[in-house]
């Protein structure tokens, strides 16, 4: 990690709103933590990081944002443990990430040392927002979005990085039923799939609320020339066990490289659980769920950990998954979550302390 310290001013809000906010009842992303982080681009360089109250940005209504998308995001968590130490999950795999994005999508990237300094002066800032009832946790949202302006389709030429957060409950995962896409594609090859770019999202939404529209929660994303090949569930990474191993799909320009994803295949080798990375085949997985060597199918992704899948649909014929009792689901989840919230070993070195 960059030891290139940096000096980043905190102003602090004389009215904090901790006090209205429930912290026994937090929907997701509603509500936002006192303060956020923000920094700008200007004339080539990153400069003037700062903590402020959490509010209102002024925008000038060409900024490029508006007109040709150009954001990228990222998620992540703080986790409080019983001793009321707070912890972060991997934070350097997403300041990576978050530029690989960037530069995908034309966007000047953040330098590590305003990333990981910017997060941490503002969680120390908000450290009474990190909920301690148990599954908690505080949502992390940096992002960057081309501030600069002009109607002209090229790259802008300022931007914003910030960073909020959000308290939010934990996440309770009934099985979803979920929808094998063949119309629509989520990404396709030499595109933006493997970005968090904002637009990859917006693009989601409308397929999957056809999806909702005919009883589904969400959908899973096949690849865009053929639909034959299963590739993410919504906005997470896709997990299948056929008898005993777990397969997911290999990364590519059309796919996330997810952290959740990573540290599952990691997790899943040491305990010796066989798997694989490899293309699954849409009519692979049909005909497992017809003889009954499909296990389990879950999601994987920074919000939930892993969201189990309990039937799928696909060219109008539904298919059940069994209940089994050994599932990969829940001991990911327990081993992903007992890592985060420091309440067991950490013998891959994930886990980061917020001082
Ligand atoms: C963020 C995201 C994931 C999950 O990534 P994590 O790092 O595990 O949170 C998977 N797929 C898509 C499309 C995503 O946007």
């Amino acid at each position: 990690m960059s030891n290139n310290q940096i000096t980043i001013p905190v102003e602090k809000t004389a009215n904090s709103r901790i006090g209205d906010v429930d912290f026994n009842d937090l929907p997701f992303g509603k509500h936002h933590s006192d303060h956020m982080f923000i920094c700008t681009y200007e004339n080539g360089q990153w400069d003037n990081p700062k903590v402020v109250p959490y509010g209102n940005l002024e925008l000038d209504p060409a900024a490029k944002i508006f007109h040709y998308g150009q954001s990228v995001f990222e998620g992540m968590k703080a986790y409080k443990d019983i001793s009321g130490k707070s912890w972060l999950f991997r934070p350097l795999d997403n300041q990576k990430r978050l530029n690989i994005s960037a530069k995908r999508l034309a966007i000047p990237e953040v330098p590590e040392e305003i990333f990981i300094q910017g997060l941490i002066a503002l969680l120390q800032t908000d450290k009474d927002w990190i909920p301690t009832t148990s599954g908690s946790s505080l949502y992390i949202r940096p992002f960057i979005f081309a501030s600069g302006s002009g109607f002209h389709a090229s790259p802008a030429d300022a931007y914003t990085f910030m960073i909020a957060c959000s308290p939010s409950g934990p996440y309770f995962t009934q099985k979803i039923k979920v929808l094998i896409e063949n119309t629509y594609s989520r990404s396709a090859n030499g595109g933006v799939g493997y970005a968090k770019a904002g637009g990859n999202y917006a693009g989601q939404f409308y397929p999957t609320q056809l999806a909702m529209d005919k009883g589904y929660h969400q959908v899973i994303w096949t690849d865009d020339n053929t639909h034959e090949y299963i590739e993410e569930a919504g906005a997470m990474n896709v997990f299948i066990r056929i008898h005993d191993t777990l397969i997911t799909s290999p990364v590519s320009d059309r796919i996330l490289d997810g952290i959740t994803r990573k540290s599952i295949l990691a997790i899943a080798k040491k305990e010796g659980i066989a798997v694989e990375e490899r293309k699954i085949t849409v009519s692979e997985v049909v005909e497992a769920a017809k003889n009954g060597s499909i296990k389990e199918m879950f999601g994987a992704g920074t919000a939930a950990v892993v969201s189990p899948i309990g039937a799928f649909g696909h060219d109008g014929t539904d298919y059940q998954l069994p209940e089994v009792e050994d599932s990969y689901a829940d001991l990911m989840k327990k081993r992903i979550t007992d890592i985060q919230y420091n309440r067991s070993e950490d013998p891959f070195g994930w886990r980061f302390e917020v001082k």
